[in-house]
């Protein structure tokens, strides 16, 4: 179906809220800069961008709004989570159409996942506010040793665009239940959704400056928030080079903990006692394609057992082949378009480096463009080896790098990366080779017959190894990783009579 025969919204009507949010109010200082929608390529929105002085204010609103925020009980502070989440809901439309128009998420996923899950997350870790405790430590008679978790204070927050909406979520709800105000500075590329979920914050009830947005680019406003004495913590979630850069910015003004959420090259391994080919097919196919490969967890290698190589290569073909590329604001379009020209490029520079290295182009590898929009095709490449610039850089695009191995020991060793170590996908119906597979790769996540998250996954740490960075979110260590741990040593000693009255207690150093 041709794209322009139907439509999922109109992208001229959804009106974008193309300002800064912070202190509850909404504000429009500094030069701006356009927000371009990578499905046709027209500018939709106008974006101000803030210096050092106006990410100086929101940072102190959210250093006021924090004292009230951690001042109320944990089940109060819960419930407006939820309320917050009711709104989520109550808008889901809006925000779906707000996170597509400019971005690459389709508007179907965006319906169906992106916002029930952002409003799940709220949910989610409302449900914590009231569960994190501390602890009482082992101690002799001759005191009390007590653990109280507290949050850091100011928290801010830098995501990218690959799935805006999402991704900021993750963060900020934690960050929020463990009772830290927020400050964060999406991508520049996909600023409006967040936006729109602090101003409903302030009419959930939760106080003005507890959730700001600013917006603008990564060395100046990124860089004025993450090096604010204010800023506490700093969660991010990127590109590995910028968290690079983030680290040693954060070094050289000041020492301040960093969660970095980075980049990844996923393997799916695949064993020729896999089980159903079309099954393990549609995964695979699904960890390439979906946002058109743009995705850190994306399953971009296949190492696969030779007896199912050549039969299994041919249903993910089948499947790439079966894609509908299209705007996102198309109901129809299952092949996202690609963020930028600049991306677009970039993936057809690696491929055709690839190529002068010795990889193959079995299916796909070519950029088209198409109403507008940069597209590309999903790609197999073949004959691939740990040498190539393929395999050593993470592409972000639907490109398939294929291995071909005869024996465990073989495929486990080409399916570690030497850089990355996000997530890694096994397929077979052996669990001693499965478990055997998930204890070797050194990955932060191993899904086993399967790829990707589901929505039950919210309970489950996830975070990198190696260059994929450090830090979990999700799950209770997603909450107890915005919040620092404090010792209190109560003394017992003056009532050292009472003590011996039930016998000696321990020597104290
Ligand atoms: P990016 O690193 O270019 O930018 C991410 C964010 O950092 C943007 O908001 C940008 O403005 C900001 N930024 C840039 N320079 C900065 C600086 N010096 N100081 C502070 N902020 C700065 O990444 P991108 O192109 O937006 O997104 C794609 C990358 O994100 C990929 O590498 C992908 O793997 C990674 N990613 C990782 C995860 C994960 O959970 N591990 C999830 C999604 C995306």
């Amino acid at each position: 179906m041709n794209h322009d025969t139907y439509r999922g919204f109109e992208p001229e009507n959804v009106v974008v809220p193309a300002h800064h949010f912070f202190a509850g109010k909404p504000s429009t200082t500094g030069p701006t800069i356009s927000v371009i929608r990578p499905s046709d390529g027209l500018t939709h929105a106008q974006l101000p961008c803030a210096d050092a002085q106006l990410i100086d204010a929101a940072v102190r609103s959210a250093v006021e709004a924090q004292s009230d925020w951690a001042a109320l009980k944990p089940r109060q502070r819960g419930r407006l989570l939820h309320r917050l989440a009711d709104l989520v809901d109550k808008h889901a439309e809006e925000l779906a159409q707000l996170e597509a128009v400019v971005s690459s998420r389709p508007i179907v996923e965006c319906r169906t996942i992106d916002v029930p899950t952002a409003a799940e997350y709220l949910r989610y870790y409302g449900e914590w506010c009231d569960k994190v405790e501390g602890m009482v430590t082992a101690s002799g008679d001759d005191a009390v040793s007590l653990v109280l978790r507290e949050p850091y204070g100011v928290v801010a927050i830098i995501t990218p665009w690959n799935f805006p909406l999402v991704l900021a979520t993750w963060k900020l709800a934690p960050a929020l239940a463990a009772g830290n105000a927020v400050v964060i500075k999406p991508s520049e590329l996909t600023p409006f959704s967040i936006t729109r979920v602090a101003e409903l914050a302030v009419e959930a009830g939760l106080p003005a400056g507890l959730l700001n947005v600013v917006h603008g680019d990564g060395p100046t406003a990124g860089r004025a928030l993450t090096t604010h004495p204010d800023v506490a913590m700093v969660s991010f979630t990127g590109s590995t080079a910028v968290g690079g850069r983030i680290m040693s910015d954060v070094g050289m003004t000041g020492i301040k903990p960093l969660s970095l959420e980075l980049g990844g090259k996923n393997p799916q391994l695949v064993f020729a006692d896999c089980g159903d080919l079309n099954a393990v097919a549609d995964h695979i196919a699904w960890g390439i394609t979906r946002n058109a490969g743009q995705l850190c967890y994306a399953g971009s290698r296949l190492v696969v057992e030779r007896p199912v190589a050549e039969a299994l290569l041919n249903r993910i073909a089948e499947r790439m082949g079966q894609l509908r590329s299209g705007p996102t604001w198309s109901e129809e379009t299952t092949l996202a378009p690609i963020i930028s020209q600049r991306q677009a490029d970039r993936i057809a520079r690696i491929i055709d480096q690839s190529v002068s290295e010795g990889a193959s182009v079995h299916t796909g590898g070519t950029l088209f463009e198409q109403g507008g929009g940069c597209f590309f095709q999903p790609t197999l490449l073949l004959e691939m080896n740990g040498r190539m610039t393929g395999f050593r850089e993470e592409i972000f695009g639907p490109v398939l790098g294929v291995q071909v191995f005869d024996t465990i020991n073989e495929g486990l060793r080409l399916a570690q990366h030497p850089r990355y170590g996000l997530t890694a996908s096994v397929f077979t119906r052996d669990g001693a080779k499965a478990l055997k597979a998930a204890k070797t790769l050194r990955t932060g996540t191993v899904w086993i017959n399967r790829w990707g998250r589901t929505a039950d996954m919210i309970t489950s740490p996830f975070g990198g190894y190696g260059q994929s960075g450090f830090g979990k979110e999700s799950g209770r260590a997603g909450v107890e990783g915005f919040m620092r741990q404090k010792a209190v040593w109560i003394d017992l000693a003056e009532h050292a009579e009472l003590a011996h009255a039930h016998g000696p207690s321990g020597a104290r150093p």
